[in-house]
């Protein structure tokens, strides 16, 4: 017998059908002799819908009204599965954030979990029933509702997971699992088996939206081994775990890519110290979230400094530099260029293989794509070509590193 945390988002239980199936999901699994914790989300769509009818009251709500308003929409859903349940003949009973013991800190809307307090949660199961805890939603030391920020029931099941001491955490969802890339843009992508926190992580930051960042970050630091999988058909999906040997032998694990990004550069940058401060200070005081950076120093003394942003930032961007180049003196010029797109390789397999680099850029130059900005991390390679080729730009580097099936 086997104790599994099982997390379902909002899509999994977003009609009274979906709900019924998802019952019967575990339903499956109580027959088999597991016990089962079911941490969800509010029925798809409830959160959007309830945070439009406040800002129909109000430009800005008070954010302690909206975690009192958003979190009924996680207590509507575990009531309704739990219900579902007991139809089934499966003894449920619903916990709300405050029942489970999930105590925050932070600020409304954005609440951290500090622990879990499982005390009423390993109750219920001493008494072998299941339990379907609201996700999204976590209370403070003096008694406050806190939601956890967009998505946050991936990490309000990885905690209860943790907390339980779990033998699995499986987080149910309307994709397969992980892929070497999308598979709508590489046909040939798979799935795959495992993959590492860090390497999640990297592939999340570029694109890959499998699930919330925080929640893989809360999971590499507890070391909660879980599993992403369809809550749709009962294939296999992907572990997500701590690194291990095994893994380095895969020089690259994914593929990623992003579109809509634009470059901008500043030339004719006086080679003195503050000067970069100053750039980027302005560019973070407009609010412009900067990807890639690369700059350099020209035989003249002068430095270029380029930059990458979603194209929405572009006018931003601009609007904040302007001054900035009065203050950088008459050398000083900007160019800017959007239409590119950003492809990114990620494996920890990197650190112990040499010319991965020079593989994938070979790679591209060999399909004649052109190769804008580079920039590297341990286990991350990106590039920027022209988006019209980003697509084609992925395959070739799927097929260079024998990820295609
Ligand atoms: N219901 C919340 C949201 O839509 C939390 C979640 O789905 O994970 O963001
Ligand atoms: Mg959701």
């Amino acid at each position: 017998m086997a104790l599994i945390v099982q997390k379902y988002g909002g899509t999994s239980v977003g009609s009274i059908d979906r709900i019924r199936n998802v019952a019967q999901r575990i339903k499956t699994e109580r027959d088999k002799g597991n016990q089962v914790v079911a941490v969800i989300s509010a029925m798809g769509g409830v959160t959007d819908k309830l945070i439009s009818l406040a800002n129909e009251l109000s430009d800005e709500p008070t954010e302690r009204e909206l975690d009192v308003l958003l979190s009924s929409g996680e207590q509507q859903s575990i009531a309704l599965l739990s219900i579902a349940l007991n139809e089934m003949g499966i003894d449920a009973v619903s916990a709300t954030g405050r029942q489970a013991g999930i105590v925050t800190s932070g600020s409304h809307t954005r609440g951290r979990i500090e622990r879990i307090e499982p005390t009423m949660v390993d109750r219920f199961l001493e008494e072998d029933r299941t339990v379907i805890v609201a996700g999204f939603q976590g209370i403070t030391e003096d008694g406050m509702i806190h939601t956890l920020g967009r998505g946050g029931s991936d990490l309000s099941a990885i905690a209860v997971a943790s907390s339980i001491k779990a033998d699995l955490c499986q987080i149910l969802t309307d994709v397969d699992g992980v892929y070497t890339a999308d598979p709508r843009v590489v046909k040939k992508a798979r799935k795959l088996p495992e993959i590492s926190y860090d390497e999640l992580l990297e592939l999340a930051s570029v694109g890959t939206k499998v699930m919330q960042s925080r929640s893989v970050e809360f999971a590499k630091k507890y070391g909660v081994k879980f599993e992403v999988k369809s809550s749709l058909n009962n294939n296999p999906g992907t572990i997500v775990t701590e690194e291990h040997e095994a893994m380095e032998s895969v020089v690259i694990r994914g593929v990623s890519i992003e579109r809509s990004q634009a470059r901008v550069t500043i030339t004719g940058i006086p080679d003195t110290p503050g000067m970069s401060g100053s750039i980027l200070g302005a560019l973070a005081a407009a609010e412009v979230n900067i990807d890639m950076i690369v700059s350099n120093i020209a035989s003249d003394h002068l430095a270029r400094h380029s930059f990458t942003m979603h194209t929405s930032d572009l006018g931003r961007a601009q609007k904040a530099l302007k001054p900035i180049l009065t203050e950088l003196g008459g050398s000083a010029g900007i160019e800017t260029e959007a239409g590119i797109g950003k492809l990114s390789c990620v494996g920890i397999g990197m650190r112990s293989h040499s010319g991965v680099a020079a593989k994938m850029f070979e790679a591209l130059g060999e399909a004649k794509i052109n190769i804008g900005m580079i920039s590297t991390s341990e286990i991350k390679i990106s590039v920027t070509v022209e988006e019209d080729q980003i697509e084609e730009a992925a395959r070739v580097v799927h097929t260079a590193f024998d990820l295609d099936e």
